[in-house]
């Protein structure tokens, strides 16, 4: 590696809107990944939602509650492989331990996400990149008064960030997304300014233009170690960037949490509207005419990459039970895993202990939509450190 470039490790999407705000700024960049090419890790086949209105964290005893009761449940939203685990289950008591703090990172999570979902609209037009994207915001919808009633007052702490979702009646949702049947469904949340888009896509795009006007240089390689790089580095590794920061002595407290997705060609009558069901922890969102990516599920189960018909099925059921007329003959299915710290904050840091190492990583069950923002934000602090 040469001394007077930044490198940036990883071509998903932390890596890449990073590479972007870096060449941006001046800066002579390449970005490395171990694949041939962009967005073949975690970035490939997401949920596909920008969505400021999924901000909220994880950590909550319901949560944890609901995890130690679907234990048994082979088909459930959230899976613990309860091996021991020296990793998994420090990672989950941290998890445990920052319950306390779940509201204020909802809130700060929710306006970095307003900032990025601006970022992103501003990038597709600057960089005139097409990603699939669709415009018709994202409704959540309950089936239980309990968890409806738990999302009505997750809108209270929203509105502190300058989010409002509005609420729907069964008729209003039915005017909005007609595909969905309505039984059982007793209310919905909509954030008309969310949207949706392939991420792979856009890593793609966008990696193409960093190559072809910014002159970024984008070469495979499987770095191993960060000891004996001289030149400053961007680790943007994803679930991969724990191991790369061990290699120098930092801890970063990232867990892989695995989940699946399945993406049905040509689905001719699926919802237009992005979908969040919040109970089964499903979304679906349409990627241009030709596709719709449904995907969901946590599972804690190390670095597995396995893809076991029983965690699938749950996701093609769903469409089924959900919106009957979508054509589903064409099913694509994939697996990734989260890179989750246990606060669901994303680290966006210089190394404590060496000054030319920066960490952007860990945006968890987020980093579609925050990854703009907290690219932009890691690149002005280097900036910043470098003058
Ligand atoms: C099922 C599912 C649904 C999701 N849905 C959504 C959603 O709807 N909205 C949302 O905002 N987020 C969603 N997410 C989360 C989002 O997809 C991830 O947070 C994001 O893709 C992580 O991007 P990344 O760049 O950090 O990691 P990755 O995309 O995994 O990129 C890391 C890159 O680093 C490379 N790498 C790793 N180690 C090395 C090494 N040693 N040397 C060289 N290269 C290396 C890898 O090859 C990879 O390309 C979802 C995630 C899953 C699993």
């Amino acid at each position: 590696m040469r001394s007077d470039k930044v490198s940036v490790i990883g071509a998903g999407i932390a890596g890449i809107t990073t590479a972007y705000y870096l060449a941006k700024a001046g800066i002579d960049v390449e970005i490395i990944d171990r694949e041939k090419h962009p967005a073949m890790g975690t970035s490939y086949a997401n949920g596909g939602q920008i969505s400021v209105s999924n901000s909220e964290t994880w950590n909550s005893y319901r949560n944890i509650w609901k995890g130690i009761k679907w234990l048994t449940n082979k088909s459930a939203p959230l899976r613990i492989n309860i091996t021991p685990s020296w990793e998994k289950y420090s990672w989950l008591i941290k998890f445990l331990s920052e319950v306390p703090n779940a509201d204020k990172n909802t809130i700060e999570t929710c306006l970095m996400a307003i900032e990025s979902r601006e970022l992103y609209k501003k990038i597709e037009i600057e960089e005139n990149i097409s990603f699939d994207s669709v415009k018709k915001g994202i409704l959540h919808f309950y089936k239980s008064q309990k968890e409806f009633n738990h999302a009505l007052n997750a809108n209270k702490i929203y509105s502190k960030a300058g989010l409002n979702r509005e609420v729907l009646t069964i008729e209003e949702i039915h005017n909005l997304e007609p595909s969905l049947i309505l039984h059982n469904i007793i209310g919905g949340l909509y954030t008309e300014s969310d949207f949706t888009g392939d991420i792979h896509k856009f890593c793609q795009e966008l990696a193409n233009k960093l190559k072809k006007e910014y002159r970024v240089k984008v070469l495979q390689e499987e770095i191993t170690s960060l000891k004996d790089i001289e030149n400053l580095v961007v680790v943007c590794a994803g679930t991969g960037s724990k191991r790369l920061a061990k290699t120098v002595g930092d801890h970063l407290p990232i867990y892989p949490v695995k989940g699946y997705s399945i993406t049905i060609k040509d689905p001719q009558k699926a919802p237009w509207v992005s979908l969040l069901d919040d109970e089964a922890k499903i979304v679906a969102s349409r990627l241009g005419q030709d596709r719709l990516r449904v995907a969901g599920t946590a599972e804690f189960n190390g670095y597995n990459m396995d893809i076991p018909d029983e965690r699938i099925q749950p996701l093609i059921d769903w469409v089924q039970n959900n919106s009957p007329d979508t054509n589903i003959s064409n099913i694509e299915t994939w697996t990734g895993l989260r890179p989750m710290t246990p606060n669901m904050m994303p680290i966006v840091r210089k190394s404590r202990k060496f000054s030319n190492i920066w960490y952007h990583t860990g945006h968890g069950h987020l980093g579609w939509t925050l990854s703009a923002y907290t690219a932009k934000t890691i690149t002005e602090k280097i900036i910043k450190d470098l003058v």
